[in-house]
């Protein structure tokens, strides 16, 4: 059998990293991993689906529920789907949604009982892209992701991320603790005459800037790829 032709009947691509040059030659075993990376996304997105049927199954099929504002007993409207995104894959969710008129408020049962985020990235990913972002430039981080989890991420959802959770951070937040400060200057001064200058370094936070400083720029603009992270040296 040709070996295209039987790579093809057993469900192998040809490219399981994509057509883009990256599929690398690592053996048979190499495209037997490659396959089932490239195919583990819907392998186990269908498994973490089976663990929601079998554990939160009532409101999977939920008919009747209580106003969590007024107790008000409410019946389901309609079954709305939406797509949930994981770090091990992804899958569908169609479960039931509740309105009540005289709260005006709308809920899915299920959503909270999970803890979903309103994107469909859920917060595995969204932690693991804060983390990429903020220890690497958000093309190489982009690339990792892409090349551990088989899942395709832009820089700009990298960047956005980043952006989003580092927004309630400041300098002080990231920064080591004077205790820790104090420690690392007490290790660096023993058994020397001077003592050390400490100067900390913010390597593309999103620190203000003087207005006509020639790296500020308006809130929002694009095309800013800088890394969110600052760093210290002694
Ligand atoms: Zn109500």
């Amino acid at each position: 059998m040709p070996k295209r032709l039987e790579r093809a009947s057993l469900g192998i691509p040809e490219h399981p990293f994509g057509q883009d040059g990256r599929g690398l030659p690592y053996g048979e075993l190499g495209e037997i991993t490659g396959a089932i990376l490239a195919n583990r996304s819907a392998i186990l997105g269908e498994l973490a689906l089976g663990f929601v049927r079998k554990r939160f199954g009532h409101l999977l099929e939920q008919e009747f529920c209580a106003c969590p504002q007024c107790d008000k007993q409410l019946r389901s409207r309609a079954r709305h789907p939406r797509k949930l995104e994981t770090l091990i894959g992804s899958f569908p969710l169609e479960r039931p949604y509740f309105y009540c008129t005289a709260c005006e408020h709308g809920f899915y049962p299920l959503d909270e009982a999970l803890g979903l985020a309103s994107s469909a990235k859920q917060y595995d990913i969204q932690a693991l892209e804060a983390w990429l972002g903020s220890e690497m430039p958000f093309e190489t981080a982009s690339e990792a992701y892409q090349r551990c989890t088989g899942n395709p991420m832009s820089t700009h959802h990298l960047h956005d991320c980043a952006n989003r959770i580092g927004e309630s951070l400041g300098v002080l937040d990231v920064c080591p603790t004077k205790v820790e400060v104090e420690a690392r200057i007490a290790r660096l001064a023993l058994g020397k005459h001077r003592r050390p200058v400490m100067m900390m370094g913010i390597d593309g936070a999103h620190a203000p800037l003087a207005p006509n400083h020639p790296l500020a720029r308006p809130n929002g603009a694009k095309g800013t790829t800088r890394r969110s992270k600052a760093s210290e040296s002694i």
